[in-house]
């Protein structure tokens, strides 16, 4: 059986490690001290514990290039990892120790400091072009699937990341998006997409304008001018808006 007799340092009671296993070592030398608050380890040291032997042992992934393996606890009389003789059942450690393995790079933050890596924001941009050579050649449904997952993919930014970057990206994706519907004639979603857009960048015309020229696609030609006269206070002079703006008043005479 692999018993270590002696307790090492930092293990909690119970717990033994293999022959030829060893603690983390903390930087020049020595074993890492784990610290322990003393009314914690008092109710540990109360706790009824017994030993529950174990040994570990190497399994190889298949296919897996360079060969790897992985690392098993399993009984060590009969090397299963659940042994009803040994009265034991370690699967739900493997389960845990292999999911950990196994977790993206994602789930663990970066040191401070470190830039992002560029991948991500490359591909948002390139699932943007591919979303607007699509709307150049009129594919709005197209159109759409790219820009979703531009959007898709600068919201899934983890939240260590700036936050201003991914909601530049989200914008810029859901302001074209607003713009394909526009172009489908689906312009209930038109209208989502640029109220997202004027919520994550109220200063920015782009989305006012996608706004207004929703609610005209629905007929409500009085809160589209609303919309206008609100993108107008950011930039008083944008061409875009004002042409719209003298589109929409005439429109509105014409109706009276
Ligand atoms: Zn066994």
């Amino acid at each position: 059986m692999a018993q270590v007799p002696v307790r090492p340092s930092g293990l909690p009671p119970g717990m033994s490690l293999p022959p030829g296993m060893s603690l983390p070592q903390g930087p020049g030398g020595p074993p890492m001290q784990i610290q322990v608050n003393p009314a914690l380890q008092a109710l540990l040291d109360s706790l009824p514990t017994k030993d529950v032997p174990f040994t570990l042992q190497q399994q190889p992934i298949a296919n897996s290039q360079p060969p790897q393996s992985n690392t098993l606890v399993v009984c060590p009389v009969h090397k299963q990892s659940t042994c009803e003789i040994c009265s034991v059942d370690f699967t739900p450690l493997n389960y845990m120790h292999q999911f950990l393995r196994s977790a993206p790079s994602e789930a663990i933050p970066p040191p401070p400091q470190v830039q992002p890596p560029a991948q991500r924001a490359e591909a948002i941009k390139a699932a943007k072009e591919q979303g607007n050579a699509a709307f150049k050649n009129q594919n709005f449904p197209m159109a759409i699937q790219h820009y979703s997952r531009s959007a898709d993919m600068a919201l899934s930014r983890p939240p260590w990341e700036l936050a201003a970057v991914s909601r530049d990206e989200t914008a810029i994706a859901l302001c074209n998006r607003s713009a394909a519907f526009a172009f489908a004639g689906a312009w209930a979603n038109a209208l989502a997409d640029a109220e997202a857009v004027v919520t994550l960048k109220r200063p920015w015309t782009k989305g006012h304008f996608r706004k207004s020229r929703a609610l005209v696609g629905l007929g409500r030609l009085e809160e589209a001018r609303d919309a206008l006269i609100d993108g107008l206070q950011f930039e008083p002079n944008d061409k875009e808006l004002n042409a719209f703006l003298k589109e929409i008043d005439e429109k509105l005479a014409s109706e009276e």
